[in-house]
């Protein structure tokens, strides 16, 4: 009787610390992205599916976080609520610098950037009945330039400065957030919105497939913000990925990059099995969006302002990616 006591007593007391042990290897991060009709979203699920396959190797479990955008995963990253963040090159880049929202706050000297992701282009979506074919038409029009913490937010304020609107006083600016965008454009609330993001999303499929006609206005007659700027680079939005829209050839911007930040105080070893996984299995990766259809292992490692990751660095010596 004895004896079977004491066996169970060693049975339960060895299951606590069995347990506690594979509780203590666990570590939970989160990753910041944006509205689930972008592309942050869908990007922050991609990456998450590639480190947790491998849960029991590495004892990480990755989850993704709607958020209002760039901005706000940077602060959310620097204070330590979300260990990872996907955020714009431009905003990478002031963000480090101590720039535009970051002016006051300084420079963000923990950020740390760990690879960059697809193209985003700034991208004005506009009713037809609006009038509004190039950001020139703007003036005096209803238009969503985003929320605060967004990353298209001061792209918008931008483009429209670079042609001459003042986005306080020449346009009736609303601050709401992309992913509500879309529907306030169809039931006549807004004639036009801004969206900085990877093609194709979900928000311009839902606003270009309407009752309302909808097109994507151009945005051009911008050189002296080109000049300006040099996060900010000339683009074009294939207009097949979206059939419903009202335009009859491919639509001139300019964009940025998503790119994948985390802290200086993430932990070396996490960042490195992120970065390998991602890198290792490449073009399973690739698969995993039509908006990284342009993606190389190369051009991953370009556009990133702040440091790199000593994590990620070690796996990009480790691969021969850099020296
Ligand atoms: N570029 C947008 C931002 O930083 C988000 C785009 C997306 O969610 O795909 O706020």
């Amino acid at each position: 009787m004895y004896k079977k006591l004491l066996l169970g007593i060693t049975l339960v007391a060895s299951l606590l610390i069995f347990l506690s042990t594979a509780h203590a290897k666990r570590t939970f991060v989160t990753i910041g992205t944006g509205g689930i009709t972008g592309v942050y979203y869908p990007t922050g699920g991609a990456i998450a599916k590639m480190v947790n396959k491998k849960k029991k190797e590495y004892g990480i479990r990755a989850t993704v976080e709607s958020t209002g955008g760039s901005v706000f995963n940077v602060n959310a990253v620097m204070n330590g609520d979300l260990e990872f963040g996907v955020v714009q090159s431009d905003r990478q880049y002031q963000a480090i610098n101590g720039l535009a929202e970051w002016k006051d706050k300084g420079p963000q000297k923990d950020l740390r950037a760990v690879f960059s992701i697809h193209p985003e282009s700034v991208t004005l979506i506009a009713a037809v009945d609006s009038g509004i074919k190039n950001i020139q038409d703007a003036k005096g029009k209803k238009i969503n330039i985003g929320n605060p913490g967004s990353g298209q937010r001061q792209n918008s304020i931008d483009a429209l400065e670079a042609v001459g609107i003042n986005y306080e006083k020449d346009i009736k600016a609303e601050s709401i957030k992309a992913s509500e965008a879309a529907s306030l454009l169809q039931d006549g609330r807004i004639d036009a919105f801004f969206y900085t993001v990877g093609h194709p999303n979900g928000s311009i499929k839902e606003a270009t497939s309407g009752a309302r006609k909808v097109r994507i206005a151009d945005i051009t007659g911008i050189d002296s913000l080109l000049a300006k700027y040099p996060y900010y680079a000339k683009a074009t939005i294939p207009i097949s990925n979206y059939p419903g829209a009202q335009n009859d050839k491919d639509v001139e911007t300019f964009g940025v990059k998503a790119t994948f930040v985390t802290s200086a105080k993430v932990p070396d070893d996490i960042v490195y099995a992120i970065t390998k996984e991602v890198f290792d299995n490449f073009e399973e990766f690739k698969k995993l969006h039509p908006a990284y259809s342009t993606l190389t292992k190369e051009n991953m490692l370009q556009g990133l302002s702040a440091p790199i990751h000593p994590g990620a660095m070690k796996y990009y010596k480790e691969a021969g990616l850099m020296k």
